[in-house]
């Protein structure tokens, strides 16, 4: 199988019939075997019975995984490419935002030697508030990453399988997958895509996305730094802290023994804030030290070699 079209669908009646006519109309003008995977994740219309008239229409394409119930975007994404045996898989919504034209380009940009294409919708149909806060998110990955993109959370992207394979998704990571990508050494790029305003039905996420996105960043920040390595993260801060406690402390501790010994006139040092500030140091010290410590313990009591690395290619006779 040369291709597979990946789409996670949440209540989307009304587009559905339109969307596979227009992707089977892509398709036509290409020489690709494919398949097109929708993943019904717990609707509630009648998107299920509109995929099951598709399938019988179309079923040398149309596949259908049905979720027990909605687990989210990112999870029907994952049962989808678990289910997908394309050389390339095409993520896309459901809600014809994305174009199907497009695709071709898409296929090229992967041809020319790229392992994951990033749909960029350059002019956005979106709500004025929904395209700020992507933008400052989209700002704010791509900095913080140190990945040059404008896009992240496009839902249109193509993907040469190995990279499906290389990345574990879960919570909202779907909008990180360039990230955990270009991490494990892939190539990725991004492509001006056309975008147009939702066909029907209504969007499924509301302002609550940005600050799960946020969290969500500095859970992709940790892993592709310190995943591997849990001590230099905290060990570092702990060391640091401990340290500018010490240091505190270690004044203290002078003057009390020029106090006892009567050396100087000095102020009892009990009263001291910073006598506190000191002793509360040395303890959230010694304590993000032994998280390091744990996580360097749960690190090796669950190492697994082939996790270690991604393999491009083996080379043999
Ligand atoms: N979607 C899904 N499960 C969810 C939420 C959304 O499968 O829990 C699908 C939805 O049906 C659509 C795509 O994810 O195909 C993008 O959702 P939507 O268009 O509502 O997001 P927006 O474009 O407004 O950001
Ligand atoms: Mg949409």
């Amino acid at each position: 199988m040369d291709i597979s079209v990946v789409i996670p669908l949440l209540n989307e009646e009304d587009n559905l019939a339109l969307l596979h006519e227009r992707l089977t109309a892509v398709f036509a003008t290409l020489d690709y075997t494919y398949e097109i995977i929708y993943v019904d994740d717990g609707s509630t219309d009648n998107s299920l019975k509109i995929l099951q008239g598709l399938l019988q229409t179309d079923p040398d394409h149309v596949k259908i995984v049905e979720l027990q119930r909605n687990f989210g975007k990112t999870t029907a994404m994952v049962a989808a490419f678990q289910n997908a045996s394309g050389e390339v898989v095409i993520t896309m919504d459901a809600d014809l935002q994305d174009d199907p034209n497009e695709i071709p380009g898409m296929l090229e940009a992967i041809n020319a030697g790229n392992d994951l294409v990033v749909a960029w919708r350059k002019e956005r149909m979106d709500k004025a508030k929904k395209k700020l806060s992507s933008r400052i998110f989209n700002k704010t990955v791509s900095r913080l990453a140190g990945i040059p993109l404008h896009d992240f959370n496009c839902g249109f992207k193509a993907y040469r399988h190995t990279v499906i394979k290389s990345i574990r998704l879960y919570s909202d990571l779907h909008r990180f997958t360039p990230v955990l990508a270009a991490w494990n050494g892939f190539r990725v790029t991004e492509r001006p895509v056309v975008h147009h305003p939702r066909h029907a039905g209504v969007s499924k996420y509301g302002t609550g996305r940005v600050l799960r996105g946020f969290m969500d960043l500095i859970m992709v920040l940790f892993i592709t730094r310190f995943l591997r390595q849990p001590l230099r993260l905290f060990g570092w801060l702990g060391v640091t802290v401990f340290s500018f406690g010490a240091l505190l402390n270690g004044y203290f501790a002078l003057l009390w023994l020029s106090r006892f010994l009567g050396l100087a006139a000095v102020e009892p040092i009990g009263t001291r804030p910073l006598f506190s500030v000191g002793i509360l140091s040395l303890i959230l010290g010694i304590q993000l030290i032994s998280i390091g410590l744990l996580g360097e313990m749960i690190r090796y009591f669950t190492y697994r070699p082939s996790d270690e690395y991604v393999i491009r290619k083996v080379w043999i006779k």
